[in-house]
């Protein structure tokens, strides 16, 4: 389960690790990018976390939907509107003051890909932020009831991880990496990477 508490303290430790993470994942973009990915996303959970005294009295939903329109906002790049767009989805899927059961948080992981996916068009394998979210969602479709809350967020971990890392050998067929059509090889996602580092924050503060 998951309360608002500590939806709070889950964006916060993102937003901390976005910045920790600020030059690896810009230097991740200068391969097969334009060397911002890193700005990008520290520049929006910055601005994520400004605005979260605003917001921290009202529902899970309404922070989520929150914290997507001020990425939007903030955010230049691609990801921006993408990661956006996902946590607005996220947000539509959870009304009321109530905290998150597992089937909520399996809701909510559904709803940010259908976003991403809505947005950015991108497919599997297309070497994007979708490789790392798309094996996440589909094990929470699988059956986890024998399965305990720890173990279950240990192993999106180590599928986030799996799925980022695999994004290295792929040919980029989304955003500015695709202009760079086989070029763009053996060199992971930086997308898929922010993205593992944001499920990583999640299972860390539910564990
Ligand atoms: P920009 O490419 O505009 O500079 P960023 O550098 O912040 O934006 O983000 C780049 C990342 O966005 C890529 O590494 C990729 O993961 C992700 N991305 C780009 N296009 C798409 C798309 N259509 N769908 C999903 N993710 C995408
Ligand atoms: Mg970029
Ligand atoms: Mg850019």
């Amino acid at each position: 389960n998951c309360n608002k508490e500590q939806v709070i303290n889950i964006i916060k430790n993102i937003a901390s690790t976005m910045e920790k993470n600020k030059e690896y994942l810009t230097e991740l973009d200068s391969a097969i990018g334009d060397a911002d990915h890193g700005i990008n996303m520290n520049r929006g959970f910055k601005a994520v976390v400004e605005k979260l005294p605003e917001v921290e009295d009202k529902c899970i939903g309404t922070i989520l939907k929150t914290i997507g329109m001020t990425l939007v906002s903030t955010v230049g790049g691609a990801s921006g509107p993408l990661y956006g767009t996902a946590f607005m989805y996220a947000g539509r899927e959870v009304t009321g003051e109530k905290e998150l059961d597992l089937t909520d948080i399996k809701n909510l992981f559904r709803a940010a890909l259908e976003g991403l996916v809505k947005r950015g068009k991108a497919k599997p394998g297309d070497k994007t932020i979708v490789d790392t979210l798309t094996p996440v969602v589909d094990y929470f479709k699988s059956s986890l009831d024998e399965k305990t809350d720890n173990e279950i967020l240990e192993e999106i971990v180590s599928i986030a991880k799996e799925s980022m890392e695999a994004t290295k050998p792929l040919l980029a067929k989304k955003g500015r990496a695709s202009f760079l059509k086989e070029r763009s090889k053996g060199h992971l996602d930086p997308g898929a990477v922010s993205c593992y580092l944001m499920i990583k924050e999640f299972a860390a503060v539910l564990k």
